[in-house]
């Protein structure tokens, strides 16, 4: 049997192909048998553009189902889909460019579609194995060069439908579909559960509160970061009854805050299923559909996944399972370094996991702050601060310090006093973990998934204490 991705998908498709895929603001639907029609002639295309098994196809493009047909087409025959943030530069695709050595790249999927339309469907599709590329995805990793994750056709099928089935997916649920497709959260998680249940998205562009709110009306389940929440809250349309006929809200991508969760179980009676997961594993951890979602845990290992904290109660989270990537594309070196000689992988997340088996993550490996010579994890900080009244969001970073090593810096949203702040923390906190700066701001620097960018405070606030 072939592992083909999309023979997958297509064996799921609803019998009756006349049942809508895509929901779009203006009412339009856009079928099953459309979708798979414009997969076929799409796929056609790539072949005349000679695309054959295992070829790269790098795509920068703006969301539209015309993009997701590249997609499908793309695995229909047997290539590698490689997406690119729309947000990359000439000089970065460039990069990408030359580092996948793509057969065709992709700037508008829309005029692809278009001129596909006089192409007869291609109705083969190509046998793959599991072990076969289905897609590369660039880290969005802050240092370094940027690493192309290689996942193959097996790791996504097996981790999507352990997905699907922890989150009680049916052909009932419609997809309320705002996240962005170059990523793994809106491309993979959120549309294959869909694909698998040959089930319907109401599909918007992007996050936009209006459509959002009107497209819970008819949407069950909504997959989101957690910005998406917070600019609900902020919206006083976003009511119980609004979200009334949600069955779901999953966030991902980026911490939740536990205000957050907490003022959306307030707001609407509904407790958000906190998710943890990354592009070279898609998901990782869950919150249970059924049973106790804890704000701040990111749940327990999705079946399948083998989790364990490397050194001590608190360490590296390292994972193993048949749906990690394969490894990080013409790096071997890079590759054997972030696995261990028993083959998990170093995340370089660190965290925690309880008795009961729940994990909670304290940040990055390297956003870990030394001072002094001891460890300070920033999450444990956030939470001190972030309970302070006035206080929205916090971040704590290591700055570097001339005695310490690294001195603890706070970046706050929201209004008080630094002396303030830092008399009320050192009462709460040894003083090696105390913030020696506390600085108030408007909003902190976050990337197209709503992840806080410390890089670039860190950056920012290098020489504070430079002498
Ligand atoms: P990416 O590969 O761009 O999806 O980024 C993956 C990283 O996002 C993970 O390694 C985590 O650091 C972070 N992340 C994803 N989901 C969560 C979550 N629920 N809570 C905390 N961090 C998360």
């Amino acid at each position: 049997m072939t592992a083909n991705l999309y023979a997958l998908f297509a064996s799921r498709f609803p019998a009756d192909r006349a049942k809508p895929c895509f929901i779009l603001s203006d009412g339009t639907e856009i079928s099953y048998g459309d979708l798979e029609e414009g997969t076929a002639r799409v796929a056609r295309l790539l072949t005349t553009r000679g695309v054959a098994p295992g070829d790269r196809v790098v795509v920068q493009t703006a969301k539209s189902p015309e993009a997701v047909m590249l997609y499908l087409a793309t695995l229909k025959v047997g290539a590698v889909f490689t997406p690119l943030n729309t947000a990359y530069t000439e000089a970065e695709v460039g990069y990408f460019i030359s580092d996948a050595e793509p057969k065709l790249v992709v700037r508008d999927a829309i005029a692809l579609f278009a001129e596909a339309q006089t192409l007869e469907p291609l109705n083969e599709t190509v046998a793959r194995d599991a072990d076969d590329l289905a897609s590369l995805i660039y880290t969005s990793g802050t240092t370094g060069r940027s690493k192309g994750a290689m996942l193959t056709l097996g790791g996504l099928a097996t981790n999507a439908q352990a997905v699907a089935s922890s989150w009680g997916y049916s052909d009932k649920d419609v997809l309320l579909h705002a996240l962005p497709i170059f990523h793994v959260h809106g491309l993979f998680i959120a549309m294959h559960c869909a694909f698998l249940n040959g089930a319907p998205m109401v599909w918007l562009a992007k996050f936009e509160d209006a459509a959002v709110l009107a497209g819970m009306k008819r949407a069950t389940v909504m997959m989101g970061v957690p910005t998406f929440y917070t600019r609900l809250l902020a919206n006083a349309g976003f009511t119980r009854d609004v979200a009334s006929h949600m069955r779901l809200f999953v966030s991902g991508s980026a911490p939740l805050l536990e205000s957050t969760f907490d003022d959306f179980a307030d707001r609407t009676g509904k407790r958000i299923l906190e998710r943890y997961g990354m592009s070279e594993a898609i998901v990782i951890t869950t919150n249970p559909l059924d049973g106790d979602r804890v704000p701040g845990s990111v749940g327990f290992p999705l079946p399948g996944v083998e989790l364990r904290i490397a050194g001590g109660d608190t360490g590296g989270i390292e994972i193993r399972g048949p749906s990690l990537f394969k490894g990080y594309w013409r790096m071997p070196e890079k590759t054997a370094q972030e696995f261990t000689a028993d083959g998990f992988f170093i995340t370089g997340d660190v965290g925690r996991q309880d008795p009961d088996g729940r994990v909670w993550i304290s940040g990055r490996a390297k956003d870990l702050i030394i001072s002094g010579g001891y460890n300070v994890y920033p999450k444990e900080i956030e939470l001190i601060i972030d309970e302070l009244p006035g206080v929205v969001e916090s971040a704590v970073i290591g700055v570097p310090h001339p005695d310490f090593g690294e001195a603890v810096v706070a970046v706050v949203i929201g209004k008080g006093d630094e002396r303030a702040v830092i008399a009320e923390m050192r009462e709460r906190l040894a003083a090696f973990k105390t913030p020696k700066r506390v600085f108030f701001v408007d909003d902190l620097p976050r990337n197209a998934m709503g992840k806080v960018q410390k890089n670039l405070l860190r950056d920012k606030h290098a020489d504070l204490f430079k002498v």
